[in-house]
């Protein structure tokens, strides 16, 4: 099994996901007592959060680039940063060192095209919404992303900063994401993407018509099939 380096705590709860899912999917497919191998380097999400609202995505790119390295150094073989929005600097990380990085957005994409989808809802921050970088992505395996209006974005965008990455999972806020989700339908999404990895705390498969494709599971996903060259 190869060794997974990860650069996660953007938000730890994501990261605490990403970690048991990952475990979860090896022993699934390996069985008995077999586990993940990996490395993870967490940062101090309040640190990202300052830059990403300062609009410091060069400096925040340096630090995950570093973070990059000292993994590498450590040992790992490919790297996984545990987080949509932070993939605005992939290509920093990517430049820093000399391992492959499996991009979020082509697992994402990857099995949204295998069911058939080409239409999407996003969810997920502002930046992620509003920004090139993640739609553009998924334009290249030809899909095409819808993304919520002014005001839904807005209150999707707030829920996972002031709820989802601290440990805050509320009732009201599922059933404003499944109004949400219901007029991405009524707009003609095909498919909802949960674009951020904390969503899938909140919502599931259980709160729309739509198929659902939760961006943590698919990334590990990702990441399990590469570290077992499935
Ligand atoms: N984990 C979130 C994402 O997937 C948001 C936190 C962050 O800005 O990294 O986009």
């Amino acid at each position: 099994m190869k060794l997974l380096g990860i650069i996660g705590g953007m938000s730890w709860t994501s990261t605490a996901e990403y970690y048991r899912l990952l475990n979860e999917e090896v022993a699934t497919r390996l069985g008995g007592l077999h586990s993940a191998r990996l490395l993870l380097h967490s940062v101090d999400f309040a640190q990202i959060e300052a830059m990403q609202m300062a609009g410091q995505w060069d400096e925040a790119g340096a630090l995950l680039a570093d973070a990059a390295r000292g993994l590498e150094r450590a040992g790992a073989q490919g790297l996984l940063l545990a987080t949509n929005t932070m993939h605005k600097v992939a290509p920093a990380i990517e430049a820093a060192a000399q391992l492959p990085l499996l991009h979020i957005a082509d697992a994402a994409g990857r099995a949204i095209r295998a069911a058939g989808v080409s239409r999407v809802g996003l969810l997920a921050t502002a930046f992620t919404m509003e920004q090139e970088f993640y739609k553009g992505r998924l334009a290249r395996h030809g899909i095409e992303t819808i993304v919520p209006g002014d005001a839904q974005r807005s209150e999707v965008h707030r829920v996972i900063y002031d709820e989802l990455c601290r440990n805050v999972i509320l009732p009201g806020s599922c059933g404003t994401y499944r109004r949400i989700m219901a007029s991405l339908a009524e707009r003609g999404a095909q498919g909802i993407i949960l674009g951020c990895t904390e969503i899938t705390l909140l919502v599931g498969q259980d709160d729309t018509p739509l198929p659902v494709f939760d961006t943590t599971r698919l990334h590990v996903e990702a990441a399990v099939d590469w570290m077992l060259d499935a």
